[in-house]
């Protein structure tokens, strides 16, 4: 008998789990290792066929339409945040399991086969840049490339898979028609609104600026105040700086400078190159890019004063990608049949079904989070709103494959 979907989510939820209920599996630690093995546990148990391509993106084909070279993709992903929710890339992964199991249970013929996904790396968490395994999909970026991404101890992403066994070999094998993903909004628009579904038409434009502050290293105590070049000082002074750019900007912008690395990273040795990864987002890419132009122009004169050189280690535009109209279509009107109430929106989070509309017709799908809050353990959709998704799902599966 079949697990329905919030007991499948609860024994993901268990795998990573931290105190707070929330759940730890970075990309490639044994936690993910774990994850990935009851997924294919079940998903072979349910008679679908498994393959690992060479970034470790998980693939489980239902063979609704035998002999057909044709797949409907439909999945998200089982990493996380070191603070991620129990529901964020588990549910869309595992509502597609669930929908995709049972329609191939029933037994129908369809025109094309269900292939379930689980994508490697999405968040971004250990190994930048994230979206990377269906990145790697679409020909955005090499498996060279993403294998070669090291964490902050040297680590790369290829060693990482490794040693938990998913450095695949294998392929796809089908050609896919469309993809769906299924995900909670991690934004508060449907919670406040009360709305149930969303359909997501595009998402927001986001300029990722990763800034390296280099100074030189000398001993905390002796060296003369005049004689330092101070990389933490310089990455402080261009922080608060950012800050008070953005919040200066008129508009909509979401911006956060959110991860540092030292080096040497002594206590006693002045920093001798600080890394700080500034994020800027708007729905609108240009409004991104000049607020970003702004805070590097202020910041230029102030740091070399420092003694600091900036080098710009990635400067990387995401303009705001559209989803298919078709699919905004679809999503709304299998909710309305099902009595669900919905809206089109944007999302302002970053998802592989916006990596993968580069190269097919790709559909998003929201439900509400309590509170807007995500990347928290706190992170929380309720039963109702994640068997609301499940159903959408499911529907939606049955007529993109019919
Ligand atoms: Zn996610």
């Amino acid at each position: 008998m079949q697990d329905d979907l919030i007991a499948l989510l609860d024994r993901f939820a268990a795998i990573g789990a931290t105190p707070d209920k929330g759940v730890c599996r970075l990309t490639g630690s044994p936690e993910d290792g774990a994850a990935r093995q009851l997924f294919a546990q079940i998903a072979a148990a349910r008679g679908a066929s498994l393959s690992t391509d060479a970034v470790g993106n998980m693939f489980a084909t239902f063979a609704t339409a035998p002999g057909a070279q044709s797949t409907i993709l439909c999945g998200s992903h089982l990493d996380s945040q070191p603070t991620g929710g129990r529901f964020d890339g588990s549910l869309g992964v595992l509502a597609a399991l669930e929908a995709a199991s049972a329609l191939y249970a029933e037994g129908g013929r369809y025109a094309h086969n269900l292939t379930v996904v689980n994508w490697t790396n999405e968040e971004g968490a250990r190994f930048q840049p994230s979206l990377t395994g269906s990145s790697v999909f679409t020909g955005k970026y090499t498996a060279e490339f993403a294998l070669g991404l090291r964490d902050r101890l040297g680590v790369s992403m290829g060693e990482a898979l490794a040693q938990i066994g998913y450095l695949g070999d294998g392929a796809l094998g089908l050609t896919p028609v469309h993809n769906v993903e299924l995900h909670v909004e991690q934004g508060g628009h449907l919670d406040e609104t009360g709305v149930q579904i969303g359909a997501v038409t595009a998402s927001w434009g986001v300029r990722k600026l990763t800034l390296s502050f280099v100074g030189a290293p000398s001993h905390t105590g002796p060296t003369a105040m005049a004689k330092r070049r101070d990389a933490m000082r310089a990455a402080a002074l261009a922080i608060t700086e950012f800050h008070a750019q953005m919040e200066a900007e008129p508009g909509q912008l979401h911006w956060s400078a959110a991860k540092i690395v030292a080096e040497p990273d002594s206590p006693n040795v002045v920093a001798s190159r600080v890394t700080v990864y500034f994020e800027i987002r708007n729905p609108d890419q240009r409004i991104c890019t000049e607020a970003g132009d702004r805070f590097m122009a202020a910041i230029t004169p102030a740091i070399a004063a420092l003694g600091c050189a900036i080098e710009i280690a990635t400067d990387e535009a995401r303009p705001g990608t559209q989803l298919s109209p078709e699919g905004v279509a679809l999503t709304l009107e299998v909710a309305a049949e099902l009595g669900l109430s919905a809206t089109d929106m944007l999302t302002i989070t970053g998802h592989d079904a916006l990596a993968l509309a580069a190269v097919m017709p790709s559909t998003l799908v929201f439900v509400p989070s309590v509170g807007g809050l995500s990347h928290s353990p706190q992170e929380l959709t309720l039963p109702e709103d994640l068997r609301n998704g499940g159903a959408v799902i499911r529907e939606m599966l049955r007529r993109l494959a019919s």
